[in-house]
């Protein structure tokens, strides 16, 4: 990918609605066939948190009324894993409330792991910051993806978390990296951030020390008890011009729908993936809000001749 600087990125995403998703359009057809990657979210360890993340119910700053639960048993996961395998998931991703997992935890979620790949299921799990020693466990574990948000630009972020630093967030990401796992990152849309921290953000993703394999959008999903529970809504043509960028910006990597899919028509959701959004969560449940009902969307991507096995 070409170093870009903001005021090209400004450029791309600012130009005219209908040019910047036929051009978006245009080069996820160079790149993709019209396919969606189906993936699965579960919480392997809920609640607790002790980052105060502005959108989480989980972080134990918020006043989120959430039920804690300590890691999954095994067995658990194995019939966890069993269904999504039944069901036509291609990855499993696993999600734990740490700010960093300690070395029991991390000796566990490997068993996870390995339970995923007898299964033949591709694995993320998204564990909070990791030192280059427990992403090189990670790795001998069979990880194939770690994810890890920026969640929004350098310049918002200290509005959305104080526990943890942007800076904190990208060593994360650079010793996924060198451990040789692929990286799944991205944001959140929707917490009151302006168009130049929108820009600011993709900006920010394209300077990444790795190239990720997979970003994630997000439409922020207001939870009461959270600092962002009252935020205005976001323009939804905001949603489509940010997907239509990172697709030009990033032709090869998937760009995954996730939270707030739940929120979205089905027009709305048609305009996502035409414009370059080709992953999508798949299930009733993300960590710890609803997702879109599985047999709507086996309905909406046969409407729209999109195959799901990708
Ligand atoms: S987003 Fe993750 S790190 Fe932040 S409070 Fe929630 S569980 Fe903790």
């Amino acid at each position: 990918m070409n170093l870009t600087n903001q005021q090209q990125i400004a450029e791309i995403y600012q130009q005219p609605f209908f040019q910047l998703i036929s051009k978006s359009r245009h080069i996820h057809q160079q790149n993709f066939a019209d396919d969606m990657e189906l993936c699965q979210l579960i919480s392997v360890k809920t609640g607790g948190c002790p980052e105060d993340c502005g959108y989480c119910s989980q972080s134990i700053k918020n006043s989120s009324e959430i039920k804690v639960n300590p890691l999954l048993p095994t067995d658990e996961i194995e019939a966890i894993v069993k269904e999504a395998k039944a069901n036509g998931v291609k990855r499993l991703c696993m999600g734990a409330a740490y700010r960093s997992p300690n070395s029991s935890a991390l000796k566990k979620i490997c068993e996870y792991i390995k339970i995923v790949k007898q299964h033949d299921l591709e694995s993320c799990v998204t564990l909070g910051n990791i030192n280059p020693q427990q992403a090189q466990e990670l790795k001998q574990a069979g990880l194939d993806y770690y994810n890890h948000n920026i969640d929004t630009s350098p310049e918002y972020y200290p509005k959305i978390v104080t526990t943890r630093k942007f800076e904190d967030r990208i060593d994360t990401i650079k010793n996924v990296g060198e451990a040789g796992i692929q990286v799944c990152t991205g944001g959140i849309l929707g917490m009151g951030e302006t168009l130049e921290d929108r820009i600011s953000f993709i900006h920010a993703l394209t300077q990444l020390p790795f190239v990720p394999g997979s970003i994630t959008v997000n439409m922020l999903v207001k939870i009461p008890g959270t600092k962002l529970n009252d935020v205005p809504d976001l323009d939804k043509l905001e949603l489509v011009r940010v997907i239509a960028t990172i697709r030009i910006l990033f032709p090869q990597s998937r760009i995954r729908l996730t939270a707030g899919r739940i929120n979205l028509s089905e027009l709305e959701q048609s305009i996502c993936f035409m414009s370059g959004a080709n992953s999508i969560f798949y299930g009733e449940k993300l960590l710890t809000t609803d997702n879109n009902d599985k047999n709507s969307d086996h309905q909406l991507l046969a409407k729209l001749g999109i195959t799901s096995n990708a």
